[in-house]
């Protein structure tokens, strides 16, 4: 690889996008610089479960003979992108980070995929992620963890970790994440990115393997505000394959990420969301950032959402109870792997083999407490409880928002932490999530944007906006982004890894 194409890999999607339309740049060049980047460190980083080396470099060609025929490009055309191994793209393998899934190739693409397919954005391969997407770490991979670049002893966070880390190690530029719990935010925080989980029906889930159907939602992971509202306004928008997907038209993220005038916002900060029980260097990030949007003009208060503390709770019964019915269909008939068919078991016995063999540990338990939760003799207990705690909370934003524009937090209660050190607690594991659950369970738009390092390593800060006004969260992400690079004289990400 040529010192020229090394840079090309650190460039942003913009910046990337820019040079092939004036033609300094070519998208099989800028593929090319990918998949050299990826052969170079991904062995380390284990971003990746698959790579489509001869795919990425046919779709960059398309692009590169579209604009020699003088046809129009989008603003991301030869843009390298990871996708999170939860949607589905043909030609590629979709395992979901589980065993379950292994061998099997989708006959169709997501809506997400063809989105990306039509913008000209390169699809370079598939990220690892935590089985099914449960996990905060992807230690739940069934094919090893992805290491965190800013320092490959610790997670990436999770689920999305494949997908955080491809870009933090400028591997791609962009990367398709999903977030159900915090899984977009989460990963990016801990990486040093921005990651947007967008309104809950603002981006089409055809396509995407169901954990939890009423919270999962695909959404943009970037190195810059800008880069991941224009892929949010590649990937979004009304499908009607998609019967949750809402007819609305995706909100002016791309004009927000550019305003960087916050001057009488009114910003937020959720009482339940600050105070003890964070790293003291997340909360000083933290609150170095509401000072500085304060400073840029923005009002700040402060909002207290009560029913925030059961969120979790409510969240542990939910989405497992979502799981428990929709992995019900890997039963070892229609996808995948198949176990213990000798000639004499029965269907169910080769099901319960399949299963057992199939799905990893953490799998194993939401499929459990699911089906416990919504019992006959329990549901009302369980489940029904956590519905109506989901209703509570929705109110409490309702209520927040009647004072305030974007409410504030920290994004994650810790910085990366090192691997297999939660491993083995998932109430640990599950406390990751505190902060960023809320927005999922009321169908929210939020937002993790790099708030500055805390020891080496980053710190996210995480804005959540009333239901389709997904472009507050890119004007305020963008104002607090320019105003901390301006800051610190260099932007955040060029501090960026040791590999
Ligand atoms: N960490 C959460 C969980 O394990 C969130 C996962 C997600 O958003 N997909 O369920």
């Amino acid at each position: 690889m040529t010192e020229a194409l090394a840079d090309v890999a650190r460039l942003t999607a913009a910046e990337t996008a820019a040079a092939i339309a004036r033609g300094e740049l070519s998208a099989v060049e800028a593929t090319q610089a990918a998949l050299d980047r990826i052969a170079k460190v991904d062995e380390a980083v284990n971003a990746f479960l698959h790579v489509d080396t001869d795919g990425a470099l046919a779709a960059a060609a398309a692009v590169d003979a579209s604009r020699a025929a003088g046809e129009p490009l989008g603003p991301l055309a030869g843009v390298p992108l990871a996708l999170k191994d939860v949607l589905v793209a043909r030609g590629m393998p979709t395992t979901c980070g589980s065993r379950i899934l292994h061998g099997w190739y989708p006959p169709y693409d997501a809506t997400v995929t063809t989105r990306l397919r039509e913008a000209g954005i390169v699809i370079v391969g598939k990220a690892n992620m935590d089985e099914f997407a449960m996990g905060s770490s992807t230690e739940n991979s069934a094919y090893g963890p992805t290491r965190n670049p800013w320092d490959l002893n610790r997670i990436p966070g999770g689920s999305s970790g494949g997908s955080a880390a491809a870009v933090a190690a400028f591997e791609t530029p962009l990367a398709v994440g999903t977030d159900t719990g915090g899984s977009i935010r989460q990963p990016a925080a801990v990486c040093g990115l921005v990651g947007v989980k967008p309104t809950y029906g603002g981006v089409s889930r055809y396509g995407l393997v169901a954990f939890s159907s009423s919270l999962d939602q695909a959404g943009p992971m970037a190195r810059t505000v800008l880069d991941a509202a224009l892929l949010h306004a590649a990937i979004g928008g009304h499908d009607p394959r998609d019967s949750t997907s809402v007819e609305v038209p995706v909100p002016p993220v791309v004009e927000a990420a550019q305003r960087r005038d916050v001057r009488g916002m009114r910003v937020g900060v959720v009482r339940e969301l600050s105070g003890d029980g964070y790293e003291p260097g997340v909360a000083a990030r933290f609150d170095e950032a509401v000072a500085v949007l304060a400073e840029l003009g923005a009002e700040v208060v402060e909002v207290s959402c009560p029913h925030f503390d059961y969120a979790l709770p409510a969240y542990y019964l939910i989405a497992p109870s979502e799981c428990s019915s929709n992995l019900a269909r890997f039963d070892a008939m229609r996808y995948g792997l198949r176990v213990g068919d000798d000639g004499d078991a029965g269907a169910e016995q080769v099901m319960s083999r399949t299963r057992d063999a199939g799905f990893g540990p953490e799998v194993k338990r939401r499929i459990m407490i699911g089906t416990y939760a919504l019992s006959a003799g329990y549901y009302d207990a369980y489940y029904g409880q956590a519905q109506k705690v989901r209703t509570l909370i929705s109110r409490d934003f309702a209520a927040a928002f009647e004072q305030v524009d974007v409410l504030v937090s920290p994004t994650s209660p810790t910085v990366a932490f090192p691997l297999g050190s939660k491993v083995d607690d998932p109430i640990a594991m599950y406390l990751n999530d505190l902060c960023t659950i809320p927005a999922n369970l009321a169908g929210l738009p939020a937002m993790s944007v790099p708030a500055g390092l805390s020891e080496g390593l980053p710190v996210g800060f995480q804005i959540m906006a009333p239901a389709f006004a997904d472009d507050r969260l890119y004007l305020v992400g963008g104002a607090l982004e320019a105003a901390l690079d301006a800051r610190r004289g260099y932007p955040l990400l060029a501090a960026a890894p040791g590999l």
